[in-house]
């Protein structure tokens, strides 16, 4: 099995990929994580992302193709859910030639689709811990006591990325690179939407259905 996962900041990709890869026995590819390892190396590679992540900057999508294709041919005999990648329509059209070339096509991209006006609330909603970092929502994960840390009283604060000027600029920039690239996927009818405007629970119930039903006798599972 071979997904890719798609879906605005705060729609859970990564918490939802990590139950697919848990029930389904696939491999987590996040492409974050991989930056992250590869930007501990001291190899040229390692420096070159390591330049781009400090100044912060997009890895650009040559390089980013590279890591992945990297990854992925080493990885090829196992399933895995691509969480953060292809990111633009040129990386996704690298990912299928590359996939291709090793005659194993992607099974499915899952979407999750959020309302906008969901995921402003998710964002608004998120508080800090300055202190130890753990990180609250005033609705769906509350302190017990109001705006103060449960580990160590410390006053819960705003992230600079979650303010809500910043949080709207973020989901415009994402739908606008994300509907060339579910284009891309809706031709190759790759596509399947989940409504991920519920909660995790929800929305892994809607996945693993769908998962479970186009498995059934489907000869790409192999
Ligand atoms: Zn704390």
């Amino acid at each position: 099995m071979r997904l890719a996962l798609l879906g605005p900041p705060g729609a859970g990709k990564g918490t939802q990929a990590s139950r697919i890869c848990e029930a389904f026995d696939l491999l987590h590819l996040s492409s974050g994580d991989l930056l992250r390892a590869e930007k501990l190396n001291n190899s040229p590679l390692g420096k070159k992302i390591r330049e781009y992540i400090d100044n912060g900057r997009f890895v650009p999508d040559e390089l980013m193709i590279n890591i992945m294709q990297n990854k992925i041919t080493a990885l090829i005999r196992q399933g895995f859910v691509l969480d953060g990648f292809p990111r633009t329509l040129s990386q996704a059209e690298a990912l299928a030639k590359m996939l291709t070339a090793l005659q194993r096509p992607l099974w499915l991209v899952v979407n999750l689709a959020v309302d906008p006006a969901v995921l402003t609330r998710r964002f608004e909603g998120r508080r800090i811990c300055p202190v130890c970092l753990s990180v609250y929502h005033i609705e769906l994960m509350p302190p017990m006591v109001a705006d103060v840390c449960d580990h160590d009283g410390a006053r819960l604060v705003i992230r600079p990325d979650d303010l809500p000027s910043v949080v709207r600029t973020r989901i415009q920039t994402y739908h606008q690179t994300i509907a060339p690239l579910l284009a891309f996927y809706r031709s190759g009818a790759l596509l399947c939407d989940i409504d991920a405007s519920g909660s995790v629970d929800q929305v892994w119930g809607l996945i693993k259905n769908r998962l479970e039903s186009c498995g059934a006798g489907n000869e790409r599972l192999q």
